[in-house]
């Protein structure tokens, strides 16, 4: 026995750090996990705040246009 192993949130078997998939165990279970959060199936704490959204003020203020001198 691996009582180390990790098994899949989503259907609990057993699941190897070296897949692709990890922590899941294949791609259904992962989009499953995903569709589990759209729902609300999760608690999830809101804690959306005034002082939190000023830290989603995006970095990228279009510097695209760079300087040609
Ligand atoms: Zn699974």
């Amino acid at each position: 026995m691996a009582p180390s192993a990790h098994a899949c949130p989503i259907c609990r078997k057993p699941t190897s750090p070296a897949s692709r998939q990890f922590p899941f165990c294949s791609e259904r279970c992962r989009t499953q996990d995903l569709a589990n959060w759209a729902t609300g199936e999760y608690a999830i704490p809101v804690r959306a705040t005034e002082a939190d959204e000023q830290w989603e003020t995006p970095t990228d203020t279009g510097s695209e246009r760079g300087r040609d001198d």
